[in-house]
């Protein structure tokens, strides 16, 4: 493997070397992240990177995009086939982009949008001042309950009839329950608002069969193609057939230029794998997984938000054992285990401490791992956290993570 870097570029080389060594050796429980096949690398590494393809296919602004042209088409179709949607964009570099032109589609800046708070699960994207989603429209946002830490609907019809956003967006980054999409949808008509759905986390689940899909309720759904979905870094939109020609226009010329062809034939290629049945195997699997994981957790007394979960993440609340999120995401960094700190509802740490931590399946399920797995790594969590100040006992979990992971074969051969 890296035979060509090797030989032009030693320093490159070293570092994808280490890179495949930490990705084999660590617990990858980050909830965004997977492990995507060969088939889909192969191609990323293809020579369609050398290719210029502004446009659509048989509209485009270059020569020589006969191939380019069948991928893109052989993406969009496996696309809707596999979300049931009128029409596909495949062309947006990320999730961020997606919803960039998502919005811009149906919105003059200044105009109103209303998105789940960050902190309370959502997205940078949906309505953040530090994002062009908050600098370029007026957001407002809704929020969890106190109580039971899912989204409370009631009070976000109230806002939705009182602000009258012109645009309502749902999903989130770190929730881990159910949407329900037939509220959202009765309160957007209530005041004619569009409702898009950003559907980044959960896409692999929706495609899976194991997760509600948003498309039948909603006028658009932007996706990633790289979290559950398991295919290159990348995004998605899925749209009605009457709102798609102001997506496309949207997309190009008015938020990107040339499409990564590389990455959209990739994506042709994760749409495949993910209509396999092997898939809706390991869409369940990512499910019970993080079922599993919970329950475990809870049995030695950490606190779940929303005290449990649907899908295929956990949001864990370390203030009762004494943990901020960012000493908790420390701790199992020494312990061979990677994950992010996050903010929890009503958090009263800084979004750079947090009382939070977030855990996805994801990627493990992907190296074959399952429930009885998900146990031993809440066993390991649990004693990392009793012995925090012990570093004899540190080093011997790390050693049983890196012994647990090398049971689990990544990417053997390469
Ligand atoms: C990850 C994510 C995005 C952004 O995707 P990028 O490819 O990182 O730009 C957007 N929305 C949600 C809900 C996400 O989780």
């Amino acid at each position: 493997m890296y035979d060509q870097v090797r030989r032009i570029d030693p320093d490159i080389a070293a570092i994808l070397d280490n890179e495949l060594a930490r990705q084999r050796e660590q617990l990858e429980m980050i909830a965004s992240e997977n492990f995507t096949s060969r088939a889909v690398m192969e191609t990323m590494g293809s020579t369609l990177t050398n290719k210029y393809a502004e446009g659509y296919p048989k509209k485009r602004y270059y020569g020589g995009c006969v191939n380019v042209d069948e991928a893109e088409t052989l993406a969009k179709k496996r696309a809707m086939e596999l979300f049931g949607a009128e029409r596909a964009n495949v062309q947006p570099h990320s999730g961020s982009t997606a919803n960039m032109t998502a919005y811009l589609a149906f919105l003059k800046p200044g105009d109103k949008i209303l998105g789940l708070s960050l902190s309370h699960g959502g997205h940078l994207t949906h309505g953040h001042p530090v994002n062009f989603s908050g600098l370029l429209f007026e957001a407002i946002h809704y929020e969890v309950s106190p109580e039971n830490e899912m989204i409370d609907y009631d009070k976000l019809r109230d806002q939705a009839l009182a602000e009258r956003p012109k645009m309502i967006v749902g999903g989130a980054s770190a929730y881990p329950r159910f949407w329900e999409y037939e509220k959202l949808r009765s309160i957007a008509d209530e005041i004619d608002a569009v409702l898009v759905f950003d559907m980044a986390h959960i896409a692999g689940l929706v495609a899976g069969g194991v997760h509600p899909s948003p498309v039948p309720h909603c006028d658009v759904v932007t996706s990633t193609t790289h979290k559950t979905l398991r295919g290159p870094r990348g995004g998605l939109i899925l749209a009605r057939k009457d709102f798609f020609k102001n997506i496309n226009k949207m997309n190009f010329p008015g938020v990107q230029g040339g499409p990564l062809m590389h990455v959209v034939a990739a994506k042709a290629v994760c749409f495949h794998e993910c209509m396999q049945d092997s898939f809706k195997e390991y869409a369940k699997s990512m499910v019970a997984n993080a079922a599993a994981l919970g329950d475990a957790l809870l049995e030695r007394g950490f606190h779940l938000v929303s005290g449990g979960t649907d899908n295929h993440l956990l949001l864990v609340n370390v203030a009762n054992k004494g943990l901020t999120g960012k000493a908790m995401e420390e701790l199992l960094e020494q312990v061979g285990i990677t994950a992010n700190k996050n903010t929890v509802p009503f958090d009263q740490e800084s979004p750079f401490v947090t009382s939070g931590i977030r855990l996805g399946t994801p990627a493990l399920t992907t190296r074959g791992m399952g429930t009885d797995e998900m146990v031993r790594i809440a066993d390991l969590m649990d004693r990392a956290v009793q012995n925090r100040e012990n570093q004899e006992v540190l080093s011997g979990l790390r050693g049983e993570a890196e012994e647990l992971a090398g049971q689990f074969p990544l990417y053997p051969g390469m």
